[in-house]
């Protein structure tokens, strides 16, 4: 079993190529027929690792997890809840015994995080993992408010909910995780697997619905 990294946070990523134009439609009749090159479920999982099973997964946390980052959370998670899918987050739990839970957040600093607020660790078994830790760093301050990445600042339910959707399986939809050649469609861009450095990025949206979905 290895450690597999596989996150890295809330930066504006740069790069941005030009869609790709889908194929014109024909108008025949009252008939559209068209073929769109950017399917309506662009999610990306390019490099990513899925939970070996679906079902319920429960994370644990230490009891000096700060109680200001509770909510946001357990809100990170519980997005993740879809009618459809297979899998489920439980609300986490804070206990002295966490170490007997296979999936854990941590209020920590790790030199593998970077500048990064939030960290998504996987503990690999071959194509899947089995749990791993996510870590939310104690370099910055965490609010419940619009974040500002730049200037330290990081929104809880923002951070959680993406880092979240790795342990899901998902990429980032852009550079640099994704190379699937698709457009960097409109749902991508407003995915919780987009990072943004500034506001606030909680809830899912179609793209990260359909990824769920489809992968339990
Ligand atoms: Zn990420």
């Amino acid at each position: 079993m290895s450690i597999s990294r596989i996150s890295v946070l809330p930066v504006v990523r740069g790069g941005r190529k030009a869609l790709v134009l889908g194929v014109a439609g024909t108008v025949l009749g009252t008939a559209l027929v068209g073929i769109t090159a950017s399917p309506a479920s662009a999610y990306c999982t390019s490099g990513m690792v899925k939970w070996q099973s679906s079902g319920t997964k429960s994370l644990a946390a230490n009891t000096n997890f700060p109680s200001g980052l509770r909510n946001g959370l357990k809100g990170g998670l519980t997005q993740w809840n879809r009618t459809g899918s297979g899998l489920r987050y439980a609300a986490p739990t804070y206990t002295g015994g966490w170490q007997i839970y296979t999936f854990r957040a941590s209020y920590s600093y790790s030199s593998v995080m970077g500048a990064a607020p939030g960290y998504a660790a996987t503990q690999r078994v071959g194509s899947r993992h089995t749990g791993g830790t996510l870590y939310l760093s104690n370099r910055f301050r965490w609010v419940n408010a619009s974040q500002d990445i730049s200037a330290g600042k990081a929104d809880v339910q923002t951070v959680v909910v993406h880092e979240v959707g790795h342990f899901t399986g998902l990429a980032h939809p852009w550079r640099p995780h994704c190379s699937d050649g698709t457009a960097y469609t409109a749902a991508e861009k407003a995915s919780v697997m987009t990072a943004i450095g500034t506001g606030t990025r909680r809830n899912l949206n179609s793209d990260d619905i359909a990824g769920v979905k489809a992968l339990y």
